[in-house]
Parts: C-alpha cells; sequence; structure tokens
C-alpha cells in the first residue's frame, strides 16, 4: 500500500462490506470521508548547526465519537495518504472491538535511527506544540499513543509539552502509552502483542475452524514466523511461545533467522536491541533475504512491521494457513483477493491489532479518573477471599496450604484487571466476528468492516445527522 495507494485500499474494503449493509450513500460517504487533516512543518536545528525541514502529519478520520484516537509513527516513508488510511482503519478498529473513540492517526517523516536522542525530543516537542495551537491535541479532542518508531519516551515528551501549555485537570490524559510514573498504565508497552496472541489463541480454540485448515485446536506445537520483531512482532511472539507455539523464523530489516526447532525469542531480541541488526546472531540460520521468510512453510504468518508487504507477488506463494495482522495493512487489496481464494484464514489487522487502541483506552479512563486500577478494592477482595477459604476450612475440616492461600487469595493489581479487560475484549470481539462473517457468508476482513460500519453509522444517525 504504499505510494498514495492506501487509503484508496481501506476504502475498497469498506465498500465491498457496504454492498451487504442497506445504508444511505450519503451517510457511507461520511463514515469513509477524513475529517480533517493537518501538515505541519517546521525547522529542526541539528546537533552539527544544519537545519532541515520536518514533515509531519495528524489525521482525525471521524468525530462520531470524541476523542479520537491513534498513533504517532516515525518512519521516512510517512505521508498524507499513509497518514489518512491509518486514522481511518482506527475508527474500524475501535468501532470492531467497541472501543468509544473516533479514528486518528499521526506520522513524522523521519527514520529515527538518523537523529540523536536531543533531535528526536526536539522534534517531539516542537510536533506536540503545532498540534496544540491548532487545537489539535488533548483529553477530549484527540489522543496520540505510541506506533512505529515511537515508545513511552517519545509519549513522555509529548504529555509535558502539553502540560507546560495547557495545564488542567485531566492534561494527563492527552496522551496515552506513557510510562507508569508519567500517568501510564500497566500493561500497555505488551498490549498489541499481547492482544494479538489472545487474538490467535481464539482462532486456534475453534475445532471446526482448525478442521477447515487442516490444524489441530490449540497453539501447542504451531509454527510461527514473524515479520518485524519491534515492539507489536516481540510480545505477539514473547506470549505465543510462552503458550507453546513455536517461533521458527524472524524477519527483520537486515536479515532474518530460521530455526526449526524455534528461536529464542527473547535473546532474540536482546542480541538486536543491544548490537541494532539481526546480523550475527550466533543461534538458528541466517536469511538474507527475509522478505523471502513470508513465503516460507508454517502454520501462522504474522506480519508486524509495515503496510505493502504481501502484494499480488508473494500472495499465491503464502504457504502458511493462518496471517495473522499484527501490522496495520500490511496486504495490499489486490492480494487480499487472491487470499480469499486460498486456504488460508486471514485475520484482519482491525481485529487483531486493536489491543494497543483497547489498553489506551484503560489509561485515558484511568488518567482521568485519577485513580490507579485495583486501588480501592484489591486489599477488599483479598480479605473477602481470606474469610471464604477460612469458612470453607471451618466446613469441610481442609486446610488449604500457605502457596493455596496466597494464589486464590490474592486480590488483582491493576496490570491483572487490564489484562482480563484485554483478554475479554479480543475474545469477544472475535466472537462477534465470526458470527458476522457466517450470518453475512462473507471473510472476516469484510466481516470486520461490516460491523464497524454498522456501529459508525448508527452513532451518526443517532446524533441526528442522518436518517
Ligand atoms: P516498532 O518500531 O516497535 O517495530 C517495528 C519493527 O519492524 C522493527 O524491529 C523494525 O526493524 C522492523 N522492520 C521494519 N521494516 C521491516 C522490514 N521491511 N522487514 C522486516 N522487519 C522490518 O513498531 P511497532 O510499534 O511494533 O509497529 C509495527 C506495526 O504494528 C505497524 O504497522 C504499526 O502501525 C502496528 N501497530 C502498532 C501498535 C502499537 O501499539 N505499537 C498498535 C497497533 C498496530
Amino acid at each position: 500500500m504504499a505510494g498514495n495507494t492506501f487509503f484508496k485500499d481501506v476504502n475498497k474494503c469498506f465498500d465491498r462490506a457496504a454492498t451487504y449493509l442497506s445504508i444511505e450513500k450519503g451517510l457511507l460517504s461520511q463514515i469513509k470521508a477524513c475529517d480533517s487533516t493537518y501538515h505541519v512543518t517546521f525547522p529542526l536545528v541539528r546537533d552539527d548547526g544544519s537545519v532541515e525541514v520536518i514533515h509531519g502529519w495528524r489525521s482525525a478520520h471521524s468525530s462520531h465519537k470524541s476523542p479520537t484516537k491513534g498513533g504517532i509513527r516515525y518512519a521516512d516513508n510517512v505521508n498524507e495518504d499513509e497518514v489518512n488510511a491509518l486514522a481511518a482503519l482506527m475508527t474500524y478498529k475501535c468501532a470492531v472491538v467497541s472501543i468509544p473513540f473516533g479514528g486518528a492517526k499521526g506520522g513524522i517523516r523521519i527514520n529515527g535511527k538518523n537523529y540523536s536522542d536531543g533531535e528526536l525530543e526536539r522534534i517531539t516537542r516542537r510536533f506536540t506544540f503545532e498540534l496544540i495551537k491548532r487545537n489539535f491535541i488533548g483529553p477530549g479532542i484527540d489522543v496520540p499513543a505510541p506506533d512505529y518508531g515511537t515508545s513511552s519516551r517519545e509519549m513522555a515528551w509529548i504529555l509535558d509539552t502539553y502540560r507546560s501549555m495547557v495545564n488542567t485537570l485531566d492534561s494527563e490524559g492527552c496522551v496515552t502509552g506513557k510510562p507508569i510514573a508519567q500517568g501510564g498504565v500497566s500493561g500497555r508497552t505488551e498490549a498489541t502483542g499481547r492482544g494479538v496472541y489472545f487474538g490467535l489463541r481464539e482462532v486456534c480454540r475453534v475445532k471446526k475452524e482448525m478442521d477447515r485448515l487442516g490444524l489441530t485446536t490449540g497453539l501447542a506445537g504451531k509454527r510461527v514466523i514473524v515479520q518485524g520483531l519491534g515492539n507489536v512482532g516481540y510480545y505477539a511472539a514473547l506470549f505465543l511461545q510462552e503458550d507453546d507455539a513455536i517461533i521458527t523464523g524472524v524477519a527483520e530489516m537486515h536479515g532474518g533467522i530460521y530455526d526449526e526447532k524455534g528461536i529464542d525469542v527473547k535473546k532474540l531480541r536482546e542480541y538486536i536491541v543491544e548490537t541494532g541488526s539481526i546480523k550475527g546472531y550466533p543461534e538458528g540460520r541466517f536469511v538474507e533475504d527475509s522478505k523471502s521468510m513470508l513465503e516460507w512453510e508454517c502454520d501462522i504468518l504474522i506480519p508486524a512491521a509495515l503496510e505493502d508487504q504481501i502484494t499480488t507477488e508473494n500472495a499465491p506463494k503464502i504457504k502458511a494457513k493462518i496471517l495473522g495482522e499484527a501490522a496495520n495493512g500490511p496486504v495490499l487489496e489486490d492480494a487480499d483477493a487472491i487470499l480469499r481464494k486460498m486456504d488460508i484464514l486471514v485475520i484482519p489487522d482491525i481485529f487483531i491489532n486493536a489491543g494497543g487502541v483497547t489498553v489506551s483506552y484503560f489509561e485515558w479512563i484511568k488518567n482521568l479518573s485519577h485513580i490507579r486500577f485495583g486501588r480501592m478494592d484489591r486489599r477488599y477482595e483479598e480479605n473477602a477471599m481470606s474469610r471464604l477459604l477460612q469458612a470453607i476450612e471451618g466446613l469441610t475440616g481442609a486446610r488449604f496450604s500457605e502457596n493455596d492461600i496466597a494464589r486464590l487469595g490474592k486480590g488483582p493489581e491493576e496490570w491483572d484487571l487490564v489484562d482480563s479487560g484485554l483478554e475479554d475484549t479480543m475474545v469477544m470481539a472475535y466472537e462477534r466476528l465470526r458470527e458476522t462473517r457466517d450470518q453475512y457468508k462473507t471473510d472476516l476482513r469484510t466481516a470486520a468492516y461490516i460491523s464497524a460500519i454498522e456501529k459508525v453509522a448508527l452513532s451518526y444517525q443517532q446524533l441526528g445527522i442522518f436518517p
């Protein structure tokens, strides 16, 4: 979906889904359109004294709900079409998992690796300043989050800049994915990957589906290839591996590693972080042409890098049975048409990578309510459970061991509650997605768009704008 076709591709999926619904044309056009896109340029004085003009975008796709929500990415191919497409995906994603936000996305056209930390901080703060100036950011307006090339560090800079200019009671809710000490929530860093894991676990739980693909149920023993071992790819691979899936391949920017026996993803990630590249990793087989790994034999393929990875050229060669779109838009629309005719279960991005925005929603709620999840009820629940265990002991004469008491009587920490909310969101959303797919006799992507369009249309209708 490179160049200027990404948004068109998203709209093609939308149009295909809309044919299943009887929604008025004008309303469909309103849902599809990007409400506003802001393109900003500003000068960066580099560490060596030279000056460079930086380009950034922020697009608010749909304000049928407020605030709008979406990540900010730093990559050298960021452009307006991409940002609009990603903002639209956010609208549909939020609707699929019932998160009450409109979609948004931002991006700055830089390769973060080419700038010093100080330069990145200046870029982030200036971009935030430009957003504040145009009223394009705020806890009730538009709330950014991390995406490709950004992390909690950039989110902390955004918060600090926002708070120094707009210091209200709710300022902390102007951005999510922050460090915990700056109002972040436990579990946000790993949320997207963890959501991918929960989603795929659900996919593999359904016997009818696995029988059709010639696979057994459950994740144990499933061979997985992951493209991109960044935030999303790493945590997806890690949680899958902890549930006994075998990560046979990791395709990264400067090559890949393949090992039929399984790759220790934690060790590999540490190596990449330490050396800056996958090259030279001492275990497994090094693969020069990492993109070719998308076509290799495996049960589950997880593109978790960028859009535009599966094209009409490599789609017919894909051998995976399940393709989980952890990245946004990794499959071109023409390639998707090919995959729909093959025996591959494609799990669409607007469902499978929704874990990030789900936990961002929890973080935003935490910021607005000014209290950590579990603070009021953790000890209360522990005491109630302790009384229950004592009552059981009294009635049955059984004695619980210290270990049992510690395990059964533990009240929920913030992480437990966030994780439970994330699991519930992914499990329920997949169940609804399958129902919609079966009802309309279509594929999962079209079903996801049908469900999203229905929800957004209803929201506009209830605003009284459309009949
Ligand atoms: P990231 O920057 O943390 O990691 C991306 C990884 O992909 C890096 O390790 C990079 O080296 C690798 N990569 C880049 N180009 C590659 C290529 N051509 N081949 C192989 N590897 C390549 O980014 P991320 O946050 O993990 O985001 C990845 C994708 O997931 C993006 O499409 C993003 O929009 C999507 N996503 C991210 C989140 C989130 O919470 N971060 C949420 C939803 C969706």
